[in-house]
This record gives C-alpha cells, structure tokens and sequence, in this order.
C-alpha cells in the first residue's frame, strides 16, 4: 500500500524475480508462495502441497540452504528442486563485536546496497535488531540513518534474511532427529534439541521506517512468526514508529505485534523540529492512533521512546506534559528513556545523567515504568540511531541542506 505525500520512499517491485541464473531465492516466501511456483513448476497440486510444507520446515526450521539436505524429500526430487531454485542469505561485508558483547552486521543486497543488523545479548534474553529499508526518508535531526542518501525498500527476504543469517551466527538451528520424523542426520545424542536459544526478541529498529514499508515488513513478519518455521511469537516482536499514523491501526490488525513509538517531544514546535513527520501528522492524532492500536492493553503496553536531547526536550516541566498527554489519552503505556549516541556531525548532545535519573524519576512518580536504556554497541557505532553504511559521508552544512529541504517539503 502507498501511502500519499512527499516523503514516500519510491516504490519497489513486489514480483518474485528469478535471479541472474534463472534461479528463484525461497528466502522469505510464505509457505503458500512456495506452493504456487512448485505448481508453476509443474507439480500437480498433491505434491505441490506437500514438498512446499517438507521446504518450508526446512527453509525456517531447521535453516538448512541446500536442497540435498533435505532428508524427507526424495533423492530424485531433490536436483530438481536445485535446478529451479536457491534458499539464499544477505551477503555479509563485515561482522563486528562490541566490547559489551554486541554485534553488529553490515550486509549487502544483490544490487549492492547496504544495510545493517545489530544483535544485543542480555541476560534474560537476546534481541535482534533488524532493518527495514536501506536508509530512511524521514531525517529525524538525531538520526544518523536518516542522513543517508539512498533509500530503498527491504524486501521480506531481505527482512527474514536477517534473521535466518543471525541464526547460523549464533548456531541456533535445531539439531538431531525430529520424534516421528524420518530424517537420517542425527547429532552425537541423537535427540532434537531447540532450547537455550540466544535470539529471543527482534525489534524492527535497524535503518528504516517499517511503516512506510508495510507490506514487505508485515509478509516478512508472518514468515518469522508461522509456527512451522522460525516461530516466535508475536509477543516477542517490537514494531518502532515515527508515527505513520494512517498506517498503525492496519499493522495492529495485520501483524499484531508490540508497538512502539517515537514520540521523543511533547510540544509542535520541538516534535516538528526533531521529528520532521510531526509537521504531517501531530502529537494529538498520534496519541489518538495509540489509544486506538488493536491489542494494547495493560498486559501489552505500548512503548513510548523518547530520546534525551541536552536542553531540547528534557525539562522537568517536558517529563510532566509527557505523564499529562499519557493519562489524558488513558495509554496503557511505559515509556522507554534512550541516551542520546552521538554519531559525527550530530547537532545535539546527551542530556547529563542526573538529567536523566531526574526526568525518569518524575515518570516513574506518576505510576508509568520509565527505564533509562544503557546504551549498547556505541564503540562499534552499532546503537541506536547510529547506523548508517560508511561509503555515506556527507558535511554538515550538506544535512543542514538536506533537512531543510525535508522540512520545506513537508509544508
Ligand atoms: N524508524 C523507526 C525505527 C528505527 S530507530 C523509528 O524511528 O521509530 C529506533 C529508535 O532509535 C527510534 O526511537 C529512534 O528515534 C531512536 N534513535 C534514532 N537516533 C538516535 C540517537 N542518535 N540516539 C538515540 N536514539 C536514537
Ligand atoms: Fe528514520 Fe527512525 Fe531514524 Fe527517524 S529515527 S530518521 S524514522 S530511522
């Protein structure tokens, strides 16, 4: 679906298009796409139904890339799979560790763009941060991914891609013999074991705005939430906004997962100069969207972020319109204070710790959870708001520019 105005990134193909080799990469195809191209290919409809389930599981549950691995589908069977089709990955240009154990990827699309992932291990969980589109039109003030100049629409393989590729990182597939099932490899116990798994959460939080890509990132979603494959619940997945307001009640509806929003000011005028999509669609109906998101309850609060910015949105009387504006709109909400990460040429810096601890402590006063988030990754760039593929280098006098033309487009 597009959505109107003048920031809109352009429009991508949704066609599945073979490769250079004639081949078709299953990456991120739903289990009923897969039934459609072995139909394409000719397999009447019994066995069109069962080999796309037998590839489906084997594609995202147990994250195997070669057709012969397949030990359920007959020898026979298995070239022919090959000769028509691949189950790819995201190339990787370059894996990073961060002295606190975070890492960060930068992966390339087949024409060449790149885009990143970060992984952020806890003790409690791990969380996969990942992109949906290679940039962002949006050009929050912030943000450094917002700097960037090119910006194209991840597709779901892409999207999915992130995932599976974090799997095979983290060596999280499932290993040894399925009960009843009648594979042959086996690991050295011989039982199947998918427990202690490191990846538990994923945020939509890489480069890009997931609502203004809403149909690769709700296909890609499902595919990662299908029971017969990656199967994480919706409860474990974030979906970040700026506030695509015509767009959340359908993600509600659609994909159902935890919202999150970016709300990061409590007044026009800042919201408007920090957050440029303000000026399209402002605090009240952002609120009011919130209120409305489908599944937001007590039990599944909606994430408010905001972002500590030194004497631009971090008043006490700021904390306080923030609990107003929360209550007035009756938001089952809690609010998630994010220190400001510096990237080079950034026009603000990060409001003190005590700053901080002051404003949280107000929220908090007023019965609204509103942790302070250590930051994770800074030294390998890999925090929030901090990506942004190295080969974009731009002056600040070239953002100033660029952000004003953003503001002036926005009328
Ligand atoms: N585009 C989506 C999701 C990606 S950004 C969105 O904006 O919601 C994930 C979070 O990091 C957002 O809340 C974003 O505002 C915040 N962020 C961006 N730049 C930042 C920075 N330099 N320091 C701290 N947080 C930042
Ligand atoms: Fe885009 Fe989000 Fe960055 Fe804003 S904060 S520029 S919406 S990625």
């Amino acid at each position: 679906m597009q959505i109107p105005g003048h920031i809109d990134p352009v429009v991508t193909s949704r066609a599945i298009t073979p490769r250079a080799d004639g081949r078709i990469d299953l990456m991120g195809l739903s289990h009923l796409q897969i039934r459609q191209l072995f139909l394409e290919s000719q397999l009447d409809e019994k066995a069109a139904k069962l080999r796309s389930k037998q590839v489906f599981h084997w594609i995202y549950h147990r994250g195997v890339t070669d057709f012969e691995a397949m030990t359920d589908i007959a020898k026979t069977m298995r070239p022919w799979l090959a000769q028509r089709f691949v189950i790819g990955r995201p190339q990787v240009v370059e894996a990073q560790v961060s002295s606190d154990g975070t890492r960060k990827w930068l992966l390339r699309t087949d024409d060449n763009q790149d885009y990143e992932m970060v992984f952020i291990p806890d003790a409690d969980r791990g969380t996969l941060c990942v992109s949906s589109q290679v940039g962002c039109t949006l050009n929050c003030r912030f943000c450094h991914t917002g700097t960037m100049r090119l910006v194209r629409n991840l597709t779901p393989g892409e999207i999915v891609g992130q995932v599976m590729l974090a799997r095979d990182a983290l060596g999280e597939w499932p290993k040894g013999n399925m009960a009843g099932g009648t594979e042959d490899e086996d690991d050295e116990s011989g039982h199947y074991t998918a427990d202690g798994r490191m990846l538990t959460n994923i945020v939509m939080m890489g480069m890009g705005e997931p609502l203004y890509n809403f149909d690769n990132v709700r296909d890609a979603l499902k595919v990662v939430m299908h029971g017969d494959g990656l199967a994480l619940s919706k409860r474990r997945i974030t979906l970040s906004t700026s506030g695509v307001v015509p767009m959340m009640a359908k993600a509600g509806e659609e994909i159902g997962v935890n919202l999150a929003v970016s709300l990061h000011a409590v007044s026009k005028e800042i919201r408007d100069e920090i957050v440029p999509l303000n000026r399209k669609y402002g605090i009240e109906e952002l609120l009011q969207a919130c209120a409305d998101y489908p599944g937001a309850n007590n039990a599944r609060r909606i994430t408010f972020e905001y972002v500590m910015l030194k004497d631009k949105n971090d008043s006490d009387e700021d904390a306080r319109e923030l609990v107003r504006l929360i209550k007035q709109y009756k938001l089952p909400a809690k609010v998630n204070l994010i220190p400001f990460n510096p990237w080079p040429g950034a026009p603000y810096d990060c409001s003190s710790p005590e700053r901080i601890r002051a404003f949280s402590n107000i929220i908090f006063e007023h019965g609204i959870s509103a942790p302070v988030r250590t930051p994770r990754g800074r030294d390998i760039m890999a925090a929030c708001g901090q990506l942004k593929s190295a080969a974009e280098k731009k002056s600040r006098a070239e953002l100033d520019r660029l952000a004003e033309e953003k503001q002036a487009a926005l009328g």
